[in-house]
């Protein structure tokens, strides 16, 4: 077995690794940018290098950075985690050419399941199952275009080197095509510098089913059953669950099976996942489950497959890359109860998912539950990484157990002054499809405002806030006389006129001492407000309506759709800014006129700037 790794990643997996390194005796080096430098890795790990700048293409990216560190703290194996350099087969090399053991697969393997074009390719001739479409050199419009009237719309464009759920398009017409390869080819030459696309038959009623697979280097490749994560957003995965709901026995071996055969046509070795989709209009079918890509790495989601199976995957990982046999033979493995995962988001639901950084002041999350996170209270979420914080996974007996041990957990969790999706998770969890285990991956675009939390507490929990207020009391807090009994409180950066329980009135007419009330988090369904008395001067200051719209976070302008002086409407679209990996589009509060504009398309603009001034139209 190994003596010493180096981690060449951070926040929840990074910890998630050293965490089994240290169970195992294994001495555990830390990298860390900038931004990183009090994170949670890097306190948890035996020793600790700096590796440059907080922006990832200046760290965690820098392949020779990340060797030297190993080599200057004598660490004899690398484990990249996911995301940044760990499907990167010319720096698995690099790290094996250094004398270093690379925990990973074969940089060939990787390489062969690199592009989307090839690997399918490579699967076909293995006898794989594949999604029909075009695979082809003949890149030119016309061709493409043609293509995609013979395989049938809809279809869906995919960057070949695309990844993240990003460099793809669904086309649902003919006169549509153009357009999108355009905005395709866009995204993929910024994203992953290459325009090269794919076109693939756009399965109807798709679900995303995956199998997770492992190899040693004595020739022995198992899987460990599949994973459903159909739950997404824009493509990219939101709760994973393992087993899948609906799978039978027979399309099971089948789906497992046909894993496995991709694993060993690319000799593959450590953990690694094959992603199908289904069409489960029918429900799930041998015959209509097809590969879509190999990840070559550990995956986000590998912890359901860990609590169904009750293994270790980053043991299983750090013994095969210590040249051990796989722990377990094919027949040693089962699948015992259920397990399912949310990936908890720094990021704001009811402002189109915005991702929110900041300290964490408050970061609890909720019981019974087992909790990867890189995170603690009191610490940076930091505009330069991934907003995810945390993943919650529930395991239990059944389906239902795990579901609703998971929601609850999610509900009790509070989080701020930093937003997080924990109410959204919640409403996903307790939708009726996806409780009946009937999802596919369009759920959440269907539902859409159905999942987006309520952007205030319910009247009760007010009416017992705006209580404990009165009872402290606070002559200014007040709005009318009896027999109203309305009071104002200020919730985040609204005001709210909130009717008081009758026993709750009588009181604060009783005192009038001018104490003043602390203001309270108050936390209902995961999530989480900072009520406070409103007092007209002072502590309401910076309640927003002013037409202000201020950049939330350091980004990109990528789109200004708006002149000034131009009259626009409640909630049109004004300026689109890109930054923490994703697009976010500011609105118009209400009806009125650009009185101001201080935005251009490609402008990098810092946290707080004033890009639009809208002005009220008179009542
Ligand atoms: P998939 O690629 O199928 O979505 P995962 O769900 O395991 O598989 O996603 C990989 C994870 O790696 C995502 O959470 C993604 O945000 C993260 N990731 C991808 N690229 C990077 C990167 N350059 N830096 C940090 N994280 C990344
Ligand atoms: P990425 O590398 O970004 O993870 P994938 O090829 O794995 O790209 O696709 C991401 C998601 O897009 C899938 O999980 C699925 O929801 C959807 N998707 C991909 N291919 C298809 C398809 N042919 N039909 C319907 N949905 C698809
Ligand atoms: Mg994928």
């Amino acid at each position: 077995m190994l003596k010493s790794l180096l981690i060449a990643n951070r926040g929840e997996i990074a910890c998630r690794i050293i965490r089994t390194a240290r169970r195992l005796g294994i001495r555990t080096v830390a990298v860390y940018s900038d931004a990183d430098a009090k994170a949670l890795h890097v306190r948890d790990a035996d020793e600790a290098v700096h590796i440059g700048p907080s922006p990832a293409r200046e760290s965690y990216l820098v392949g020779d950075k990340i060797i030297a560190a190993a080599t200057a703290t004598g660490a004899e194996a690398i484990h990249p985690g996911y995301g940044f350099l760990s499907e990167n087969a010319d720096f698995a090399q690099a790290v094996i050419d250094a004398g270093l053991i690379w925990v990973g697969p074969k940089p060939h393997s990787i390489r062969a399941m690199g592009l989307k074009d090839a690997a399918k390719k490579l699967m076909q001739e293995a006898g794989v199952p594949t999604t029909p479409g075009y695979l082809g050199e003949d890149q030119s419009p016309d061709r493409l275009k043609a293509e995609a009237d013979a395989i049938g719309y809809p279809v869906l464009i995919k960057a070949v080197a695309g990844g993240g759920g990003k460099g793809m398009r669904r086309v649902d017409a003919p006169q549509d095509f153009a357009d999108a390869l355009v905005s395709c080819q866009r995204e993929a030459a910024s994203s992953f510098g290459n325009t090269q696309v794919l076109i693939e038959k756009y399965i109807l009623s798709p679900r995303h089913i995956e199998v997770q697979v492992f190899g040693d280097s004595h020739g022995h490749i198992v899987h460990l059953f599949e994973r459903d994560c159909s739950l997404q957003r824009r493509h990219q995965k939101v709760i994973e669950e393992a087993p899948a709901p609906g799978m039978d026995q027979a399309t099971r071996e089948a789906v497992c099976g046909a894993a496995v055969k991709a694993a060993k046509a690319v000799d593959y070795e450590g953990a690694g996942t094959i992603e199908f989709i289904a069409d489960a209009s029918e429900g799930l079918r041998a015959d209509r489950i097809w590969f879509m890509e190999m990840n070559t790495r550990l995956q986000v989601e590998h912890p359901v497959t860990e609590e169904i199976t009750g293994q270790d995957l980053v043991e299983w990982q750090l013994r095969v890359a210590s040249g051990e046999k796989l722990p377990k033979t094919q027949d040693e493995l089962s699948i015992n109860g259920w397990a399912m995962e949310a990936r908890l988001y720094a990021e704001d639901p009811a402002k189109g998912f915005l991702p929110s950084i900041g300290k964490l002041e408050a970061f609890m999350l909720g019981e019974g539950v087992r909790i990867d996170t890189g995170v603690q209270e009191g610490a940076e979420v930091s505009p330069f990484y991934d907003p995810m914080i945390a993943k919650l996974i529930a395991h239990g007996p059944t389906r239902d157990d795990a579901r609703l041990a998971l929601a609850e957990a999610l509900d009790e969790s509070i989080v701020w002054p930093v937003r997080s999706n924990a109410g959204f998770l919640v409403r996903a969890l307790e939708h009726p499809d996806f409780a009946a285990g009937t999802v596919d991956t369009g759920l959440i675009a269907r539902e859409g405002e159905a999942l987006i939390p309520a952007a205030l507490p319910s009247d009760e929990a007010l009416a017992d806030a705006a209580a404990a207020f009165a009872e402290q009391s606070l002559a200014g807090f007040r709005l009318n006389a009896p027999p109203q009994r309305k009071v104002l409180l200020a919730v985040n950066d609204e005001l709210v006129a909130v009717e008081l329980p009758d026993d709750a009135a009588d009181q604060s007419l009783a005192l009038d001492d001018h104490a003043e009330p602390e203001p309270i988090l108050l936390s209902e369904d995961g999530q989480t407000w900072l009520v406070q008395p409103y007092r007209a001067t002072g502590a309401a200051a910076g309640i927003a309506g002013d037409g202000a719209i201020i950049s939330p976070m350091p980004g990109r302008i990528i789109a200004v759709e708006v002149a000034a002086g131009q009259a626009v409407a409640k909630g049109q679209k004004l300026v689109t800014l890109e930054a923490m990996k994703m697009e976010h589009t500011l609105t118009a509060p209400f009806d009125g006129t650009v009185a101001e504009l201080n935005a251009a398309a490609g402008a990098q603009v810092s946290e707080g700037t004033l890009l639009v001034r809208v002005e009220a139209s008179p009542e």
